[in-house]
């Protein structure tokens, strides 16, 4: 598509923007009394409207059913997990049994290496992206250690080359060939919370297979935001929280998927809890522990159901909107964006901004990374005080994130670029 920097072009767009009307589900936060324009749904998502009324009912039947809600609540707690997995399934690409609502994202992430980091004296190097987010680099860097082995040796991550910002898939390829004698996991995120790149998770899985390992992918930047296609690609476990794109409420409960060639097995090694028994003789509390035979037998704990409460609400959006609209939508948002800042380097005097982001729009969720090549800190303290909220990552880099589900085009279009002529004018400022 052909893109104008004005007012008049990005209103033209979403006029025809079928996901328009979601905007107005959701809570948009104010900045000195105005509609901010909220950027930084990669970091919490916006609070739908609904949510009140999903967690006041579960509050309400509490009070009026006390211990009895779990089976004659509006929404029963005892299965109160089974509700997600439809839902889930359709926003990560998956059955519905290979997918579960748990606990949260970084417990999600050890738990399921119980299951599928298992080393050897000879295989047990763990392949990885560099500049993981750091909890998951301190979920390998422990697992390892409990294992006896230590990082610098058993966790290879795999950095952009020199000069360049993202991961190229051909270098992944290669150091899963060159290490597969020494080999015991793959574990790679879906989309890089810094860069913005959506790996090929296909590729990926495929590779690790080739070399006889599974692949597990964290998908906290990639779930609500790109399309999945998990079972089919043969990924072997995955998990996300639930709280960024996905707009279930801060530490909202985390999500889990594990392909039915696994899930199916009851015998597979793991952590085990009351929830992950088998349904029907639970609550006989024999010995010895019989896994449920799908992605629910990981389970350890009964549902947190007033968080749980605040997933569905804004799952209900999801299903609604669907996924394929909403990741066409977000590559036009970031697409647009990525021209209008091409503009403001053109513009300036001097180039302000590198987009590490990468440029093909399969390769990106909505998130661009702009390293900022002057004044950044300055530039995004002005936006934030212009009403933009973005999110600055340390040395220089703001992160931008137009979400399909409540952004328009206007958001990327006036607003940024006329708040960012500001950055031009402070950095012409600065400059003089
Ligand atoms: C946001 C994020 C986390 C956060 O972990 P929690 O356990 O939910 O606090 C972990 N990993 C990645 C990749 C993230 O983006």
């Amino acid at each position: 598509m052909k893109f104008e920097n004005n007012l008049d072009f990005a209103k033209h767009l979403d006029d025809k923007d079928e996901l328009k009307s979601f905007r107005d589900k959701f809570y948009i936060p104010l900045v000195n009394g105005k509609e901010s324009i909220y950027f930084t749904g990669n970091s919490l998502g916006l609070q739908p409207k609904t949510t009140q009324d999903h967690i006041l009912n579960e509050l309400e039947d509490w009070a009026n059913y006390g211990v009895e809600g779990h089976f004659h609540a509006r929404n029963p707690w005892m299965p109160y997990h089974e509700k997600f997995s439809g839902q889930l399934a359709d926003i990560v690409g998956a059955l519905p049994h290979e997918v579960v609502a748990m606990n949260q994202l970084t417990v999600n992430l050890h738990l399921l290496m119980v299951t599928f980091y298992r080393p050897t004296k000879q295989k047990y190097k763990i392949i990885c992206e560099a500049k993981a987010f750091p909890s998951d680099q301190y979920a390998l860097e422990s697992q390892v250690t409990l294992h006896g082995f230590n990082y610098e040796d058993a966790v290879i991550e795999i950095a952009p080359r020199q000069g360049e910002y993202n991961i190229r898939t051909e270098d992944i390829l290669s150091a899963i060939e060159a290490h597969k004698e020494s080999l015991a996991l793959v574990l790679f995120g879906g989309v890089n919370y810094y860069t913005g790149q959506f790996f090929d998770l296909k590729t990926i899985t495929e590779a690790a297979h080739k070399a006889g390992v599974a692949a597990g992918f964290d998908l906290a930047h990639a779930a609500g935001n790109v399309e999945l296609q998990l079972h089919e690609w043969e990924v072997d476990f995955a998990c996300w929280c639930s709280y960024k794109y996905l707009n279930s409420g801060p530490g909202g409960v985390s999500g889990v998927y594990i392909h039915e060639r696994h899930a199916t097995n009851p015998s597979l090694p793991r952590f085990a809890g009351w929830w992950g028994y088998k349904k029907d003789s639970r609550f006989e509390m024999h010995k010895g522990f019989e896994a449920i035979p799908t992605a629910e037998g990981w389970q350890l704990s009964n549902a947190p159901v007033l968080s749980m409460a605040a997933h569905k609400a804004s799952l209900d959006i999801f299903e609604e909107a669907g996924m394929a609209r909403l990741r066409a939508k977000g590559k036009a948002l970031s697409s647009y964006l990525m021209f209008i800042l091409n503009e403001i380097n053109e513009d300036s005097p001097e180039k302000l901004i590198e987009v590490i982001t990468p440029a093909n729009e399969n390769e990106r969720g909505c998130q661009v990374s702009m390293l900022m090549l002057k004044d950044g800190k300055r530039i995004f303290e002005a936006l934030k005080k212009h009403g933009v909220l973005a999110d600055w990552r340390e040395p220089n880099v703001i992160r931008v994130a137009p979400v399909p589900l409540y952004n328009s085009f206007e958001d990327v279009s006036t607003d940024l670029a006329k708040r960012s002529n500001h950055f031009l004018k402070i950095n012409l400022t600065l400059s003089a």
